[in-house]
């Protein structure tokens, strides 16, 4: 596998964007090399500089459900430019993705569009600090919600696998009002509501746990924590910006059937376009303004491009319930073929799927908690990771991320996939 090309651009971008890299996930610290730089994709395929293909399980970290340069969304993103790319007014655009978004949203009454998860997850909580008039809140170990300050505590994701597991600069006063609970510990919740009682004002929640690996939730635990919250006043947020138009086309919410207060929403919506969002009860999104006294703005909010991208995804998606049924099944296969060939081989592997997210955790022991999701052998997912980029299959660079397939990842190339996985080595299972 030649990468000349992509080793190159990276030792020049070291030298002036930060460890070379816009966001942390994007280098492969963790697996012992250097990025592969993208040239373009089409489909399920993603290309590097050099000219080398891959199977892409990355799918921008979850925005690609239809795959790479899907025709309808780019026409209509290219449409959307050159009627000009921001305008600083209102549009009928935003007003389309706003109502196609409350009505597929089971708690969404109102909504308000921003540019990235971080920023909505930051604004749901100010929203609920408002509505409450309390300044607590509660999130999950494990759980990532973006990198506002006070949600960088215990956070997934690239704060895993960093140096550092929350971040320097981040000031005391802010964290201490962060309370940190274990996913699917029904106890620990308890626990905090009934020690800060009055104080909470929300709980942040993944409803499948998708930056610490994939972890779904036990059965009662989304149901408890919509009971929980409602005998202590506090408003309950599902972060969806993965799980929103992923598990369905209702997201978690829908699947499970919990109803949270507000929901978060990113990745899918904007169609490979910076777009977020942030919604739910009418009561509590009448507090931002305009409306009311919960402050929250951008520039490019609600941008001409990125809503005509989010419009087409979620019209494609609609006219296509199969879709979900076929990535699901997808999804299954793989973790299928990853659990059989671990049992075959006597390899050490636990491998979650739901719906059209997979996790294939190097451990043997269940993974249905941050601290069994923190058992998996690093090393072995490296070698793993480098394993079936060889057999050109593009996974996340880090144990600790969802596998997302598409609806371009066609049975055939699942097969292709399927393939490779069952050739793997016994080193990249166990602790060499
Ligand atoms: C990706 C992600 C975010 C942050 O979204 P950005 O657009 O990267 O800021 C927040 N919450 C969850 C669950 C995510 O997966």
């Amino acid at each position: 596998m030649n990468t000349e090309q992509s080793e190159q651009l990276f030792a020049q971008s070291l030298k002036k964007i930060p460890g070379g890299v816009n966001s942390p996930v994007r280098a492969f610290r963790a697996v012992g090399r250097n990025p592969l730089f993208i040239k373009n994709a089409k489909g399920c395929q993603i290309t590097d500089v050099d000219g080398n293909s891959y199977i892409d399980y990355v799918c921008s970290w979850g925005p690609g459900i239809l795959g790479h340069a899907h025709p309808a969304v780019t026409e209509a993103a290219v449409r959307a430019c050159r009627e000009g790319m921001t305008f600083g007014a209102p549009t009928e655009k935003e007003l389309i993705l706003a109502e196609m978004l409350c009505e597929a949203v089971p708690s969404m009454d109102k909504v308000r569009l921003v540019n990235s998860g971080t920023e909505a997850v930051m604004s749901a909580v100010r929203a609920a600090r408002g509505y409450t008039g309390r300044d607590y809140i509660i999130k999950f170990q494990g759980n990532y919600h973006g990198h506002s300050d006070g949600l960088l505590v215990r956070a997934g994701s690239g704060a895993l696998t960093t140096a550092a597991p929350d971040s320097s600069g981040v000031p005391e006063g802010i964290i201490k009002y962060t309370l940190v609970a274990d996913y699917n510990r029904e106890e620990s919740v308890k626990e905090l509501m009934e020690q800060y009682e009055g104080k909470i004002a929300a709980v942040l929640v993944e409803p499948v746990a998708a930056n610490m690996g994939v972890v779904p939730p036990e059965d009662g635990f989304l149901p408890f924590l919509r009971s929980i919250t409602e005998q202590y006043g506090a408003v309950l947020i599902f972060d969806e910006v993965i799980t929103g138009f992923r598990l369905g086309y209702g997201g978690a919410q829908e699947y499970f059937g919990v109803t949270p207060d507000m929901t978060v929403l990113g990745k899918i919506i904007g169609g490979g376009m910076p777009l977020a969002a942030y919604g739910g009860k009418k009561e509590i999104m009448d507090l931002v303004s305009p409306a009311g006294s919960v402050y929250q703005a951008g520039t490019l909010s609600g941008n001409p491009v990125a809503t005509a991208a989010g419009i087409e995804t979620l019209k494609q998606l609609k006219a296509h319930p199969e879709y979900y049924q076929q990535i699901g099944e997808a999804a299954e296969k793989i973790a299928e073929t990853l659990r059989q060939t671990a049992k075959e081989k006597k390899y050490p592997l636990w491998v979650n799927q739901i719906g059209s997210l997979l996790c294939a955790f190097h451990t043997e022991n269940p993974v249905r908690d941050f601290e069994s999701a923190f058992r998996s052998d690093t090393k072995a997912y490296a070698r793993y990771f480098n394993r079936m980029l060889e057999g050109g299959v593009y996974l996340a660079p880090s144990q600790f991320e969802a596998m997302f397939v598409s609806v371009a990842h066609t049975p055939e190339i699942v097969e292709q996939t399927c393939q490779v996985i069952r050739e793997l080595k016994e080193e990249c299972f166990t602790n060499a």
